[in-house]
């Protein structure tokens, strides 16, 4: 809210698209008894809000976890909203999730919780109302199960009404890769604004999952050297750059962690951040640059690969020290286009190559940051003030057109 606020007085949002845009359109509280491996009914509660279908169906991910809460459901929902507005794909934003706690339930309960959740929602979700897709704790397997009850509600195959499904069931190639190759795009296009000379620049990135890996492997094809990987259980230095493809081969080998990777020195999460690198990049969780770090990033460039890495209190240090930051809702927005091309193939009843895909993200993701560079340089604001000021501008313009009752 205080970054949208704050590109609001930018925007001159007058007071009734403050009020309309602040509020989510729709909130919907269902109550899922399930049927437990020990044959009783177990009630778990679901949410979807909607926060805006003024561009389009709203897009959002499904999040099962026993954190979940509405008020976060809400938040996220918003974020989503601006963060299709700003590489102009036609969604509005929505967000869904279940408390509970799917490491500690069989994949049949999993299954039938899905597919309660799915028959609760079933007038919500639509292929021209509203998109889920994976989120924290949910994936294909989910999305599947997903597809298969709101289809069986509709008496036909609607494949359309998800994303992040199987690429047997009409999900998109390349979709695994493409939030890290949004990632990619937007580091290089930064970079170039910055006149970082990609085959001298050093990189450390944090996280090593479906983001950090695909981003690092991507900028290391064009030249940059990755100097420092991280992942939950330790992070790693090496200043002659990080060998990713054995770095990759271990985690895959170990359980999917780097603990006991030999191929960099050992140093912490917290010093990673603070390396005297051209190239930052958070990409496992949010609020890691806070107040408390912010004043010690040498980095000259941070591209966030992971949703709210750096807390709003800090952005004002890294603004006064010239660190440039490409926001989440720029940098990561490769996985939603992708879902959305996952969503025109699927209306169309074709399947790109993955050379298309590839081309088109890559345009997005290009058109969406020179859009959101020309908005600072004219505004003299940061590229995240100005990705919302983008965003908020769309959307209002959008809503006086439609406009309400
Ligand atoms: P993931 O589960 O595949 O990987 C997360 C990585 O972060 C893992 O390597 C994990 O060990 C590491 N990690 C967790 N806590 C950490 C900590 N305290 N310190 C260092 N590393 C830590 O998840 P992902 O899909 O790569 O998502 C990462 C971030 O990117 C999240 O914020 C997510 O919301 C965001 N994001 C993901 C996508 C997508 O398409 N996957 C799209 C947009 C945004």
């Amino acid at each position: 809210m205080v970054r949208f606020n704050d590109a609001a007085k930018i925007v001159g949002l007058d007071d009734e698209t403050y009020e309309v845009l602040k509020r989510p359109h729709k909130v919907v509280i269902v109550s899922l008894p399930v049927t437990m491996d020990n044959g009783r009914k177990k009630v778990f509660e679901g949410y979807r809000v909607i926060h805006s279908n003024i561009l389009g169906p709203a897009k959002g991910g499904i999040r099962f976890d026993l954190g979940v809460h509405l008020d976060e459901v809400k938040a996220l929902a918003a974020w989503m909203t601006w963060k299709c507005a700003v590489v102009d794909i036609p969604y509005g934003g929505a967000k869904g999730g279940v408390i509970c706690d799917p490491r500690s339930m069989s994949v049949g309960e999993l299954e039938r919780l899905t597919r309660a959740y799915t028959s609760a929602l079933v007038d919500v979700f639509g292929p021209d109302q509203d998109i889920p897709a994976p989120d924290m704790g949910t994936g294909q397997r989910e999305m599947a199960w997903l597809m298969d009850e709101y289809s069986k509600a509709q008496g036909r195959t609607v494949n359309a009404v998800v994303t992040g499904k199987p690429l047997v069931l009409g999900g998109s190639l390349g979709r695994v890769e493409a939030t890290g190759r949004g990632v990619m795009v937007s580091t290089l296009s930064a970079m170039n604004k910055m006149q970082i000379n990609p085959a001298k620049a050093i990189c450390a990135i944090q996280g090593f999952g479906n983001v950090g890996s695909n981003t690092a492997t991507l900028l290391e094809e064009r030249g940059l050297k990755i100097c420092a990987i991280s992942d939950h259980t330790g992070a790693f230095y090496n200043d002659k750059g990080i060998n990713l493809a054995a770095a990759i081969a271990y985690k895959n080998a170990n359980n999917g962690i780097l603990h006991g990777f030999r191929g960099g020195d050992d140093i912490s999460n917290a010093e990673l951040l603070e390396l005297a690198v051209d190239v930052l990049i958070p990409a496992a969780k949010e609020d890691v640059i806070t107040l408390e770090n912010a004043h010690n990033i040498k980095a000259r460039l941070i591209v966030e690969g992971a949703n709210g890495p750096t807390s709003a209190s800090a952005d004002s240090v890294l603004f006064k020290n010239e660190v440039s930051v490409v926001p989440d809702i720029l940098a990561n927005a490769g996985g939603v286009t992708v879902s959305y091309f996952e969503w025109v193939q699927n209306r169309i009843g074709y399947k790109w190559p993955l050379d298309r895909v590839n081309r088109r993200t890559d345009r997005v993701m290009k058109d969406a940051f020179e859009k959101v560079y020309k908005t600072a340089v004219e505004f003299k604001i940061s590229l995240r003030l100005a990705a919302y000021v983008v965003a908020i501008s769309k959307v209002a313009e959008t809503y006086k057109y439609r406009g309400g009752y």
